[in-house]
């Protein structure tokens, strides 16, 4: 992924400049064809390469020194560029996606921009924030937090639970419980943060979105006990379905595509604020029934936030809320060490929505006896985020996105 042709085309353009002109050939310069009608033309005041350090302007660019007069205007042919060369100290790589700008400052012009693991020929720090660079045969400044000389920094990173970027996650079948789910040929993703490391791995579930799912039958409980609430599946049942396709909101939009779009929204979120993110279902359908998802999470997360709208038929939005934890499953042993921490991650989640201004319904809560809650070790929650009137819009999903964010910032104590 890294460029590394940049560099020797950088030096290449560097050493033409050497051997064909720099400021101080600026006669010899004029003397080129094509060359002195233009700088003849320019009436560039006196003055302005003394300003400059001697160099002569580009003329394409009038931007290289904040303190110079707009006197100077677009000239096609003129290249001249000054040689920075023999100042490149060597080179650096991106962290992130990252501004060139003019001078050392955050109100500077923006000339460039890098992409993470991008690479840039530095010349020096210049104070305890900004790196000089050398980019287009300019000098130019980059925030020195975002670079580093290491190509495989990337690589490097490894979350919590020891996973790398891009890493597939299956389902280990060494794992408890494991055994108890029906389709698991699928694999959920690893992304990790780049910087502003948190160290804490979210498990984000898109509800639904398994092929087949609806189709097969696996234990409500881990002991085989009935279910203690209705829900999709009625009270009393031992088995329920492996996953279920999920609702269709009133506008006919399926509700595991609208779950899919808030769980990549989130996504990007969290991994702008320095959390590692599992995405459990990171296309439109991952063979991982609800299980499957849930060991996933114990094991290589350090939360479980499934997403959901409610499938009811009521003609308005009923807002956002969670599943609580029924009294009649907290006997099991995982879900007795651990339902606590299940409902403070959804009252987390509801004070960050309701803080946004979202709507919630009732108190924000409701008891259901879920599969996903009985199988888990780590805090676990089933959000449903409004129901099927609710404004699924772009606009509204990232509005939700943030409430979720600030919710999981105050679950893991930063807030
Ligand atoms: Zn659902």
């Amino acid at each position: 992924m890294i460029k590394k042709a940049a560099v020797p085309l950088l030096f290449c353009l560097l050493v033409s400049s050497l051997l064909f002109g720099c400021g101080q050939k600026e006669e010899e310069q004029q003397a080129e064809p094509g060359t002195v009608e233009e700088a003849a033309g320019e009436e560039t005041p006196e003055g302005s390469d003394d300003e400059n350090g001697g160099f002569v302007i580009d003329l394409k660019d009038g931007s290289i020194s904040s303190t110079e007069e707009e006197t100077v205007e677009t000239t096609e042919e003129t290249t001249t560029a000054p040689d920075y060369s023999a100042m490149i100290t060597g080179t650096m790589y991106s962290m992130d996606f990252i501004n060139i700008r003019a001078e050392a400052g955050t109100d500077s012009e923006v000339i460039g921009h890098l992409n993470p693991e991008e690479s840039i020929a530095v010349v020096e720090k210049v104070n305890s924030e900004w790196m000089q660079v050398v980019y287009e045969d300019r000098l130019c400044y980059v925030a020195s937090e975002y670079l580093t000389e290491d190509p495989d920094w990337r690589a490097k990173i490894v979350s919590n639970r020891g996973y790398q970027n891009g890493d597939t996650v299956g389902l280990n079948p060494a794992w408890r419980f494991a055994d108890y789910s029906a389709i698991n040929s699928g694999a959920a993703v690893m992304y990790l943060a780049d910087r502003n490391r948190k160290n804490i791995t979210v498990g984000v579930n898109a509800g639904h979105g398994t092929k087949g799912g609806s189709s097969v039958k696996t234990y409500c409980h881990p002991d085989k006990t009935a279910k203690v609430t209705g829900g999709s599946t009625a009270a009393g049942a031992v088995t329920a379905m492996a996953v279920s396709d999920g609702m269709n909101f009133h506008d006919g939009t399926p509700e595991k595509k609208v779950t899919l779009q808030m769980a990549q929204i989130l996504k990007e979120l969290l991994l702008e604020n320095g959390y590692d993110v599992l995405m459990i279902r990171d296309g439109e359908d991952v063979q991982l029934d609800n299980i499957a998802r849930t060991v996933i999470c114990n094991n290589a997360a350090d939360c479980h936030i499934a997403i959901h709208w409610d499938g009811d038929s009521l003609d308005y939005d009923k807002g956002c809320f969670y599943m609580s934890v029924p009294d009649g499953i907290k006997y099991l042993d995982n879900v007795a060490a651990v339902w606590q921490e299940d409902e403070r991650l959804g009252e987390c989640l509801i004070k960050g929505l309701s803080e946004r201004g979202l709507k919630i319904f009732s108190n924000g809560s409701m008891d259901m006896d879920l599969t996903q809650t009985s199988y888990s070790s780590v805090p676990s929650v089933d959000i449903e985020l409004g129901n099927g009137s609710s404004d699924h819009s772009t606009e509204r999903l990232y509005e939700q996105g943030y409430g979720l964010l600030s919710g999981i910032n105050s679950f893991f104590g930063f807030e």
